[in-house]
């Protein structure tokens, strides 16, 4: 999910957020929505699909000092693309309340039991309403209730809230998410990614630290930090790889070198000899980066092997195999003037399900490819994801129960070959120890869902 946030004099701040949530399209088209506060009340907007889809026009938004906005990739809760549409809004007193992440068992947080199972759909409303909950009964204010409710969690938050008066920007403890803080003039933005403050005309302030809540009204901002001890940084490693845009900077590193280096290491480490020179195609859009790097490591040319003609979507978080697979070939033509003939080092960022990698494989061999060699800018997803992204179930996971070998047939390419983690960390670079890597090694940074998985040896 993407989520964004202004505060500043009353303005038309639902388009500066509308802006935003275009700018994070990439991170989630299930639905959008925009809260906008005006004091003592909040006024929200939501709809199915992608922003423009969603939010045509601001209709019914009123002018006022704050709005929050969300775009949803559902990862728990409902697939009612509509019923599971943020940001939340509850009333009395009114709070909006926008989440990237997925919690962990959320039904076992303090106080869960008593709010009624069947008014929440999702994690994320479960969140609300336990905030709403500790403002309500123990006349906390908003910042007291985010210090009251989020240490009794586990799992990812990112998260941008507001009552109707003020804003609130908040990571949990091991920073999974990434979220940022940046000024236009007198105004504050809140942003999943740097790349939304930009797309607005921001300039980025800096990014949230891990467990960091930051409020922001009338008198200021300020700064306090959840009580969690020892809750140790595991920042996502999957956003560098896949999910931000490579125009964003995560821990003030920038994508778009953490993937290119990764390129540059891929063909160090797996090249592809031989004659004729092949060229290299990249898996629009996100593995374009690390392509280019494994071309110029490897003195290779890249070819626009396959297009992009529309907008078809991401096919990763579409919602099920079968619109996965439509979605590929909806989104993907290749190109046979590029690749006819050719030796093709096919650069790809990720494997996870191979839907998208088998269809692409095909389609370069029916344009004329004499042989596709897949170069993984990233190693095997091999263990689910239980932080906000849906990386699949185990038995769905291609590399967790295929050898190489294996792989290569039922991808129909002639070889395969992943980047290392300890060379996709040197390639994300600062500290190695401050990254989530649970998708790949099986070591989680908290307690998995009870009865997830029979416990992995690992
Ligand atoms: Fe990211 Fe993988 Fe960790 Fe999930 S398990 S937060 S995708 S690194």
């Amino acid at each position: 999910c993407g989520v964004a946030g202004v505060w500043g004099p009353a303005g038309h701040h639902a388009a500066v957020v509308r802006e935003m949530l275009v700018a994070l399209q990439h991170r989630g088209q299930e639905s959008a929505g925009i809260a906008v506060g005006t004091g003592d009340a909040l006024v929200a907007r939501h709809g199915a699909g992608t922003v423009s889809e969603a939010l045509p026009d601001l209709e019914g938004l009123p002018l006022g000092p704050v709005a929050v906005g969300h775009v949803r990739y559902a990862t728990h809760g409902t697939r009612d693309a509509l019923a599971g549409a943020q940001p939340v809004v509850l009333d009395r007193p009114p709070l909006a309340l926008a989440h990237n992440g997925t919690l962990v068992d959320p039904h076992t947080a303090p106080g869960a039991d008593a709010v009624d199972l069947g008014e929440w759909f999702t994690d994320s409303e479960l969140l609300t309403r336990l905030l709403l909950a500790a403002r309500a009964q123990k006349g906390l204010d908003t910042v007291a209730a985010l210090h009251a409710v989020l240490p009794g969690l586990k799992g990812a938050y990112a998260l941008v809230v507001s009552d109707g008066h003020r804003l609130y920007g908040v990571r949990d403890p091991h920073g999974f998410r990434p979220l940022a803080v940046g000024r236009r003039g007198d105004t504050w933005l809140l942003a999943s990614e740097t790349a939304a403050i930009t797309a607005v005309g921001g300039d980025v302030v800096r990014e949230l630290e891990p467990g960091e809540v930051l409020s922001i009204g009338p008198q200021g901002t300020a700064s306090s930090r959840l009580e969690v001890p020892d809750a140790k940084t595991a920042a996502c490693l999957f956003e560098y790889v896949y999910f931000a845009r490579a125009d964003s900077h995560l821990s003030g590193r920038s994508v778009y070198q953490a993937r290119f280096r990764a390129g540059q290491a891929l063909a160090d480490h797996a090249p592809v000899d031989g004659s004729p020179r092949p060229v290299v195609v990249a898996t629009p859009e996100t593995a374009r980066v690390a392509a280019d790097g494994y071309a110029e490591r490897a003195g290779l040319t890249v070819v626009q092997g396959l297009l992009r003609p529309g907008q078809g979507g991401r096919s990763f978080i579409a919602r099920d195999q079968e619109a996965r697979h439509h979605a590929v070939r909806r989104k993907l033509s290749p190109v046979p003037a590029a690749v006819a003939g050719r030796r093709v080092v096919l650069v790809d960022d990720s494997l996870v399900r191979g839907t998208t990698m088998r269809t692409v494989a095909r389609m370069l061999r029916d344009a004329g490819a004499l042989e596709v060699h897949l170069r993984v800018a990233s190693p095997p997803y091999r263990w689910p994801c239980f932080y906000g992204i849906d990386t699949g179930r185990p038995e769905e996971l291609l590399a967790a129960r295929l050898s190489m070998t294996e792989l290569a047939g039922q991808l129909d390419c002639d070889s395969v070959a992943f980047l290392s983690l300890d060379r996709l960390l040197e390639a994300a670079g600062g500290d190695r120890s401050g990254y989530c890597t649970a998708c790949l090694t099986g070591r989680y940074p908290t307690a998995t869902p009870a009865g997830a998985f029979p416990a992995p040896a690992c």
